[in-house]
Order: C-alpha cells, then structure tokens, then sequence
C-alpha cells in the first residue's frame, strides 16, 4: 500500500502473539454459543429431542441466574449433572485482586490459563459506576496487536487474543462479584452492570470472532440481555471489520480517532498507515444506524502540542461533516516513560468549546478511578509494576470479602 511505503516510520504496523494458550483440561461452557453446547451435549447422550429444553435450561442458569456450580442446577437430572461435572465447568477468569476507588469505581486483575509452562496471562476489567447507569470496561486481549505511541498497551508486547468465554467471563465475573444476578427475590431490581464498553487492554477488532460470539452472548435476551445500544465497541480503524462490525454485532461504535491529519496520525496510530483517514471515514458513514440515532464516538485524547490546537479543532469538525457524531475528548494519561504531555485544562476547554458550538456534543471525559490506577491506557500495566508484596497484599484484600 502506498501510504505503508511512503511511511517514515520503520516499525512494523502489528506484534505477533508470543504465546500459546492451552485450555484447561475441564473447559468452561461460558462464551459457547447454543450450536456449540448442543454438539456437546450430544456427546454426553443427550438425544437431539430433549437437546433444546436442556440447553434453555443450562442458558438460563448461566446467564440469569450466573449460577457458578452445575449442582446449582436444580432443574437439570442429577444424571446430566454428574455428566457435566466430569467433563465441564461453568467457570470465569480466577479475580486475583479487587480494588475500590474511592469514587466507587472497582478494578478486577483477572488470571486467565496460560501458556501451559506455568505463566498465568492477566488481564484487567473495570466497573464505573454513574448515577444514571453502570459501565463496565472489557479487555479482549492480553497486550495489543497493535503500537499506538501514547497508548501504554501499546508499548507492551502482545501475549494472546481472550477467548469468548473469557470476554463474557469478565461480566460475569463483575455480577458476581456486585451481587448483579437475578434471583427469586428481586426479579425487577434495577440492575447495576448497564452497560459494557470494549475499551480494556486490546483491539476488539483484532480479535474480531471471539468478540463477535461474545458480544452476542451478552445481548442475549435470554440471558445477560444487555441492548445493542449500551454495548459500545472501540477501534483504532480496522476497517474491514468495522463493516463486519456493523452486519455480525450492530453495536454502538466509537473510534480512536485522535488526529485530522494522516500524518499526524500515522505516529500516533501506526494502523493509520494500512487505513488511512479517508477509508476510516467512509466507513464510518456507511455504519448501519449511523444515520440516525446511533451516533458514532470518536474518541480524541488531548495531547499538549500535538493534536491539541484551534485549527486541529476546525479541521476536526470539517471532517466530521455528514457522519452523525459524537465526540468524547480524553484527557491524556501519562505513563513513566511516555514523551507526551496532557494539554492544558484551558486548552481542553477550549476545543471543548469550539466543538459545542459547531453543533457536536463534545463531553470531556472525567478519569475515573485515578486513585486504582483503572484510567484509560492505564490497564493492567501498572500492576504488572507492584511488588511482590504489594500484590499481595492486593490478593490478600480480594479474598477477605
Ligand atoms: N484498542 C481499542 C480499545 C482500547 S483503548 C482502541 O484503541 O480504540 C480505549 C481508549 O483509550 C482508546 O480511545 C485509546 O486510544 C485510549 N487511550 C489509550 N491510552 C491512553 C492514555 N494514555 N490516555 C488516554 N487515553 C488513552
Ligand atoms: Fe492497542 Fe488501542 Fe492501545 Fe492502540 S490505543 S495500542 S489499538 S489498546
């Protein structure tokens, strides 16, 4: 591709996975579609007529009740019961640290299977909650791909693509963990895990079917029942999936635009140089829905200097003319080692301004959870950086309540 070639920049676009993953012995039914679980069942015996009821039931306790044993079951045979024991699990990623924020936002280090020798992978998941709703921020890959020069993830190498059951396992890991199942007492309780964003460690993109399977899941209304609407998928641009995206999920869509100009943008997400601005936003205008009500996000972090100025305001909303959108201005987190800078709050403010009044709503996002270090580009990474000791003194605090 042309743009690739005329790049000033040397660093290949994406890492390769650097690790196996081997699935435990006992795999988990969470994160399996129907189709899936009826092929399963069949090997257990279960005669296709009586496969339908089976799985509505097994569904149900998974996903409404987030039953965490087949012995929960009640309504399953004993026999089946005992099938399942000796084959499966309905387990999630093992919660090896918990920490509340003091504005309530709660971070979860998560241990997922490794690469067989003994190395755990861990990812990270985040609960914010808000007056009017309650977010939960889901990784999708232990590492990322891809190389965003602002983005810590970005800077670290790429282990492995989460499997679905480990993508939904982080739901089910935040409902269980704020007590968010329904259960015979409180069938019309407001729920508290209202809405979920693919704004954790990874590009969702680059791990388009394990995504997809999830994500679908999650929208079950059999299930979790979450709406296409407060789902919220973020991409740093993988063009052809976002049409993928648009036909197989139909969730809502932010991009990580970050930059007007393909130059700038290049240095600051190095997959510019495959999809350019102009594909970018081609596709984005060709989103289903985008027409109407389902607005597009376009996430723009403020870096002081760099993207932050009047006129990358100006050409900001020039670009943006004809795709219905939102944009949602991210202060920059800095990270030990980062050249960046956040822009000033007058700066911020400004653009915010400027923005407001072409016609776009332009919410500045307030971190959250600062003090659990669970902000945007923060993930994972600065646990990685505790000591021993301090991790477990984390550990310690998870399991004592
Ligand atoms: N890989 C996906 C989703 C994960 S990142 C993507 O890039 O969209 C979620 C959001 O956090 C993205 O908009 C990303 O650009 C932003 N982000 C990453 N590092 C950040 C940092 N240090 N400060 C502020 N935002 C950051
Ligand atoms: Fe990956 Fe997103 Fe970070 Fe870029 S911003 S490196 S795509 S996680």
């Amino acid at each position: 591709m042309t743009s690739e070639l005329n790049s000033p920049i040397d660093a290949p676009l994406e890492k390769v996975a650097l690790e196996t993953y081997r699935p435990p012995a006992k795999p988990s039914l969470i994160g399996l579609s129907r189709e899936e679980l009826s092929e399963l069942l069949g090997e257990c015996g279960v005669g296709e007529k009586q496969r339908k009821m089976r799985i509505a039931q097994l569904w149900h306790w998974m996903y409404v009740r987030g039953a965490q044993s087949f012995d929960a079951m009640t309504n399953v045979s004993k026999d089946l019961r005992e099938q399942l024991n000796a084959h499966f699990t309905v387990d999630r990623p093992e919660v090896v640290a918990e920490q509340v924020s003091n504005d309530g936002t709660r971070k979860w280090l998560l241990r997922l299977p490794g690469d067989g020798a003994g190395r755990a992978h861990e990812v990270e998941c985040v609960y914010i909650p808000e007056t009017d709703r309650g977010t939960l921020c889901v990784s999708s890959q232990v590492g990322c791909t891809l190389n965003c020069s602002f983005c810590h993830t970005g800077t670290q190498r790429f282990v492995r693509n989460l499997t679905a059951g480990e993508i939904v396992g982080q739901v089910m890991v935040a409902k269980d963990r704020l007590n968010d199942w329904i259960d015979r007492e409180t069938p019309h309780a407001n729920r508290l895990v209202t809405n979920v964003v693919m704004m954790g460690m990874g590009e969702p993109l680059y791990n388009f079917d394990a995504v997809r399977d999830a994500l679908l899941i999650v929208m079950d209304n059999e299930g979790i029942g979450l709406s296409r609407r407060r789902i919220t998928l973020s991409t740093s641009g993988v063009v052809p999936n976002i049409v993928r995206t648009g036909d197989e999920i139909g969730v809502m869509l932010a991009i990580s635009l970050h930059a007007v100009r393909d130059e700038l943008r290049n240095e600051l997400v190095p997959l510019n140089r495959k999809y350019p601005l102009k594909e970018l936003l081609e596709a984005c205008r060709n989103y289903p829905g985008s027409a109407n009500s389902r607005r597009i996000t376009f996430e723009y972090v403020m870096l002081k200097g760099v993207n932050d100025s009047m006129d990358d305001a100006k050409l900001l909303v020039k670009m943006l003319k004809g795709v219905h959108a939102k944009i949602n201005l991210i202060p920059f987190n800095p990270w030990p080692g980062t050249k960046y800078e956040c822009s000033d709050w007058d700066q911020i403010e400004r653009f915010s301004e400027y923005i407001f009044n072409a016609g776009y709503s332009s919410p500045v996002r307030t971190p959250r959870g600062r003090d659990i270090l669970a902000a945007c580009g923060q993930l994972k990474s600065e646990t990685e950086k505790l000591s021993v000791r301090e991790r477990d003194a984390l550990r310690a605090m998870a399991m004592t309540d």
